[in-house]
């Protein structure tokens, strides 16, 4: 298996490469050449398989450059049963009727990004031995709040790397914050930021490309890579949920294998829904992904009009890790859908760079909606979807999954798909305690501090407290930096201690 570029498709790198170097030279995103084939025969073997067992039959087609033993050391590694609070790593459970819920919120720091970054430090150091001889491998992280956590938490006293993640200021939960402040290990530093989380992901983009700032690194034996959903690493992981819950569907007998379902994503970055259409690619019966969006609908627009425009109004909401205007891994799709077209996507990047919008032709917006379908809920939606949804069906949703929920709804309502769907939940309620008891408690909450709220939540709920957000309590908080984003790559100078 080759990976070439979004920007330059005349590039050939292996996968070690890919996931060492994080991002391409010249600034576009590394892709697969081709899609591994699964056949029904295959998907129906798959349905008697572990996690970790379906996790190495993709892994292995994608990684022809790792040994077999190396895939099982990283899988296993990743997924060990002690790090999640369910023996399936990511259950598939039925709401009601078509609605099942994919909970990918069961690993160390209770969000999705879990799914890939307790794998991603494993890729990275067997990655790092082939293709980068050695050097320390610096991570840079920009974050809407769950990624910064999870990547601190699977990097953490990972030998020959360093990890630092810069976060919006007041652009995540309380919980969030808590969760990097307090954050252990030798080898981590966290920063605030004033700014969003697109300030932060074009920092740490600049940063990366910078050639003066990659020579003093490379003076020191080190080089950046990214723990963002810009590297392949992170990608790649997600793909195996797509094709266990479909098992798991199978198995569940909801459906037979070779049935066609939907997936419904809350988006943001466009990395986890991505990571559903490769899966489409790769023979998974698939009727629609469902895109889903908070206030910050700019996907929605793009998918529904092929006019992508981030010159509007940025919202802050209860689903902070959605609060994205720039959503790096279109990209990705954008180059697929239009038969590998690098040029098209330097024009779209450069146009989106300058003038801050681009605009696909008919054919290519066709083409995506063959496999896309969007829509965006207002805060007051999520709420009362939250609210909905506990009282209706005793399911207690957190806001991301939320939007999702919505989205579905209204999908159904306009479409009157029949189709079983499952809906990515991509937290614990217990992150985004303040919000979701505000909804399910219209608006009667008891007390302002954060654990107090967990309480009150479980007392409504009986939903179990994930253990690592109960423990936050006691830790110390370690990092209280706060930055201009100007001053970001000083501060990495800073904190790298160079
Ligand atoms: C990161 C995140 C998302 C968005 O995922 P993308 O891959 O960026 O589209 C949605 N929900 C939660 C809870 C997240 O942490």
């Amino acid at each position: 298996m080759e990976y070439t570029s979004t920007r330059n498709n005349k590039i050939r790198v292996s996968s070690a490469q890919t996931i060492s170097q994080g991002i391409s030279k010249e600034g576009g995103l590394f892709v697969p050449c081709s899609f591994p084939q699964f056949s029904l025969e295959t998907i129906k073997n798959m349905v008697s398989m572990s996690y970790i067992e379906r996790a190495k039959l993709i892994l292995k087609e994608y990684l022809t450059d790792f040994s077999e033993d190396e895939i099982n050391y990283c899988v296993e590694g990743a997924y060990e049963a002690s790090k999640f609070s369910s023996s399936k790593i990511a259950p598939v459970v039925n709401v009601n009727k078509n609605e099942n819920i994919l909970e990918l919120w069961h690993g160390p720091t209770c969000a999705f990004k879990d799914m890939a970054l307790q794998l991603l430090p494993y890729l990275m150091t067997v990655s790092a031995k082939k293709a980068a001889d050695g050097k320390t491998i610096v991570i840079l992280v920009a974050t809407s709040g769950d990624t910064g956590k999870a990547a601190l938490e699977g990097f953490k006293n990972v030998e020959n790397t360093k990890i630092l993640v810069f976060y919006p200021v007041d652009g995540v939960s309380d919980m969030q914050k808590l969760q990097m402040a307090t954050q252990e290990g030798e080898n981590v530093a966290v920063c605030a930021i004033n700014g969003n989380f697109d300030d932060a992901q074009s920092a740490v983009k600049a940063i990366f490309t910078n050639d003066d700032i990659k020579d003093k690194l490379a003076e020191k034996n080190m080089m950046f890579s990214s723990a963002n959903s810009i590297n392949w690493g992170r990608l790649l992981p997600q793909i195996v949920y797509y094709f266990s819950a479909y098992c798991d569907m199978a198995e569940q007998r909801k459906i037979n294998v070779g049935d066609e379902i939907n997936f419904v994503v809350p988006t943001g970055n466009f990395g986890n829904i991505l990571a559903a259409y490769y899966a489409i690619k790769m023979g998974l019966p698939v009727k629609k992904l469902i895109c889903a969006s908070n206030s910050n609908n700019v996907l929605t627009d793009f998918l529904t009009t092929g006019k992508y425009n981030k010159n509007r109004n940025f919202y802050t909401t209860t689903s902070p890790s959605m609060d994205i205007l720039i959503s790096s891994n279109l990209e990705r799709l954008l180059y697929h859908i239009s038969g590998d077209n690098d040029g098209l996507i330097n024009e779209l990047m450069d146009s989106l760079n300058s003038k801050g919008e681009y605009c696909v032709d008919e054919k290519m917006i066709a083409d995506i909606k063959k496999y896309f379908s969007a829509g965006f809920a207002t805060e007051g939606d999520v709420e009362n979807t939250i609210r909905e949804q506990f009282e209706n069906y005793s399911y207690l949703l957190d806001t991301h999954s939320a939007v999702a929920v919505k989205v579905y709804l209204d999908y159904v309502n306009k479409t009157g798909d029949d189709v079983p769907t499952v809906i990515d939940s991509t937290a614990s309620p217990y992150k985004f305690s303040k919000a979701v008891l505000n909804a399910v408690k219209s608006g009667n909450i008891n007390s302002a501090d954060e654990f107090d709220m967990v309480d009150e939540l479980n007392k409504v709920s009986s939903l179990e407290v994930p253990e690592p957000l109960k423990s936050l309590k006691n830790k110390t908080v370690r990092f209280t930096d706060v930055c201009n984003k100007s001053d970001m790559s000083e501060m990495v100078f800073r904190l790298l201690k160079l």
